[in-house]
């Protein structure tokens, strides 16, 4: 038996505090958490639980500002959210199961580890994230469900978030507080491609919090397409977020992202400026667009076809963000 001491956090200066302290994890929904640690996987010496700071606000005020404790479940029903950013409803509606959502907090989705199947196999394997420096059995094993942009041999793995997918399109700010004070990053470059490094998973320092998310404008030509194995609780195959402003039916500006398909969200910068100017209703002119950023594809072994299937569902989200 592994224990550890609880305690539970006042405010933030004191959350903050905890963290100087080595061995110090914290803990909101414990969604993710409580799994690491009937796993194994995690063994902290002491959990420091900050589900009661207050942290779950959402406003709108032309900026959407949603706390880093917001329920997952509450944000998707939260009347603005439902009227003006459809892509981050169904990126919240999509995700886990109704009982999760309703536990989960959006700051706990994004500090999800970016993982494979082998990252929590009842036998150790080699596996960088779970033990730094032993290799990466996906690598040279099924590759099926592995990224195919911005992997390194380190790591093959793929980013588990819905919410940070849709986010990277909206082009949206993670808020984090440490002992010098806030600091924003943006939510597109949060996470970290894996590099030699894999076993760091986002940009947020050891001793700093997630507070909020910002979006900076409303989003309501968007939509979030999700394609997976079963219907309900399961991670994405290939996921799109698509963010169009529109003249008539003409695209003036188009922001996509994908998950499924690297160690984080993965933005289509080059066909975003190939579809200024493109009309929605014109197939062949999405799909040529959409194409000029799966030059730069490096597939695996196993996962090809989400080549494919990524650009398909790519071209499908603009159409359903009409
Ligand atoms: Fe571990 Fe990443 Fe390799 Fe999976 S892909 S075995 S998570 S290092």
């Amino acid at each position: 038996m592994r224990t550890f001491s609880y305690h539970r956090a006042a405010d933030i200066p004191s959350a903050l505090e905890a963290l100087t302290t080595p061995g110090t994890q914290l803990i909101a929904g414990g969604t993710e958490m409580v799994n690491w640690l009937k796993e194994g996987i995690e063994s902290p010496g002491r959990l420091v639980d900050i589900s009661r700071l207050p942290l779950t606000e959402i406003a709108a005020d032309g900026v959407l500002r949603i706390g880093a404790l917001a329920r997952m479940s509450d944000v998707a029903a939260h009347p603005v959210v439902e009227s003006d950013y459809p892509v981050l409803r169904d990126s919240l509606l999509r995700a886990a199961s109704a009982q999760l959502r309703n536990m989960a907090t959006v700051g706990g989705n994004l500090q999800q580890r970016t993982r494979c199947p082998y990252f929590r196999s009842d036998t150790p394997v080699a596996c960088n994230k779970r033990s730094p420096g032993s290799g990466c059995s996906a690598f040279r094993g099924d590759t099926s469900g592995q990224a195919i942009f911005g992997w390194s041999e380190s790591c093959v793995a793929t980013h588990p978030s819905d919410f940070a997918v849709a986010l990277a399109a909206l082009d949206a700010v993670v808020v984090v507080q440490g002992p010098a004070g806030e600091r924003r990053i943006s939510a597109t470059e949060f996470h970290r491609l894996p590099g030699d490094t894999p076993e760091v998973h986002t940009e947020l320092a050891s001793d700093e919090l997630i507070i909020a998310v910002e979006i900076p404008r409303p989003a309501p030509h968007s939509h979030y397409l999700k394609v997976r194995e079963r219907v309900s609780y399961e991670f994405a195959i290939v996921s799109v977020a698509a963010v169009v402003s529109l003249d008539g039916d003409t695209i003036t500006s188009a922001r996509i992202a994908l998950g499924g398909v690297a160690h984080r969200p993965w933005r289509l910068t080059a066909a975003e400026a190939a579809l200024t100017g493109v009309s929605l209703s014109d197939r062949d002119a999405l799909t040529e667009a959409v194409a000029l950023s799966f030059t730069d594809a490096r597939p695996l072994a196993d996962n090809g076809y989400k080549v494919t299937l990524a650009q398909r569902a790519a071209v499908r989200a603009l159409e359903e963000a009409r």
